[in-house]
């Protein structure tokens, strides 16, 4: 059973088709990547299935629910960006029990899951200060709990490392690999660093133009690449 699927997507600006009748099935506990250029789709994409914009045609569903019209708070998601969009004035702890406060949890449940989180994550020694005194890897470590605590069936992350330095970006990677087989739940990675696609991916989905070129795992797109693009993009002989 696929965790997510959709179906003949597109996506227009005004008179611009960023996503073209797109189709993907994302199975459970699959760690997808979606690869492309900038400008070529990645980001609309993964707006569309978290619901924080409204597709033109087509549809979304996650758990075999059609969740096309539904709010981003009702689909079972948690979404991790690039900037990462944490509130200066709370503490980590704040940070991480914000959602959970408004969906009226139990505070005894609250403080069990950000302790786990922040265990996952290493962050403990975190938990009292402000964003503003954290630096950028430990801020992203933040973001990524923040979505942990909601206890979501499918992560989405949208170049969650770009703004990391090249020693921090490789040391987040192992960390979210590690998460996502600690977790077993489904991911959707979306990202423009080849190096990232190859050692996440459990399977790598090719954009161009917001349509998705290839879709196979990452070494058969790395021996076998449909065709000039791909085998540029992903840096084989072709
Ligand atoms: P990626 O994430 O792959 O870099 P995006 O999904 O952000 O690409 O953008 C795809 C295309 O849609 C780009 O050409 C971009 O300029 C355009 N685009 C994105 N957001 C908007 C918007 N709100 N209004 C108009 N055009 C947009
Ligand atoms: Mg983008």
């Amino acid at each position: 059973m696929p965790s997510v699927v959709v179906r003949d997507v597109s996506l227009n600006f005004g008179s611009v088709e960023v996503l073209k009748s797109l189709n993907l099935e994302v199975g459970r506990g699959e760690f997808l990547v979606l690869l492309g250029p900038s400008g070529c789709g990645k980001s609309t994409l993964l707006n569309c299935i978290a619901g924080l914009l409204d597709v033109s045609q087509g549809q979304i569903f996650i758990n075999e629910r059609n969740v096309t019209w539904d709010e981003p708070k009702d689909r079972g998601i948690g979404m991790v960006f690039q900037s990462y969009a944490l509130y200066p004035q709370m503490t980590v702890e704040g940070n991480l029990s914000f959602g959970l406060k408004n969906a009226r949890l139990p505070k005894d449940e609250i403080a069990t899951r950000i302790a786990r989180a922040a265990e996952i994550l290493q962050i403990e020694p975190l938990l009292k200060r402000k964003p503003l005194a954290l630096s950028g890897g430990q801020r992203q470590r933040v973001a990524i709990g923040r979505a942990l605590v909601r206890d979501v069936d499918v992560f989405l992350f949208d170049e969650p490392l770009s703004n990391l330095d090249a020693k921090l970006r490789s040391e987040l990677r192992v960390e979210i690999k590690r998460l996502h087989q600690k977790l077993e739940n489904t991911m959707i990675y979306v990202t423009h660093d080849q190096i990232e696609a190859m050692t996440l991916a459990d399977r790598i989905a090719v954009m161009r133009g917001g349509i998705i070129q290839q879709l196979d795992t990452p070494q058969a797109i790395y021996s076998r690449p449909v065709n000039r693009f791909v085998a540029g993009f992903i840096g084989s002989p072709g």
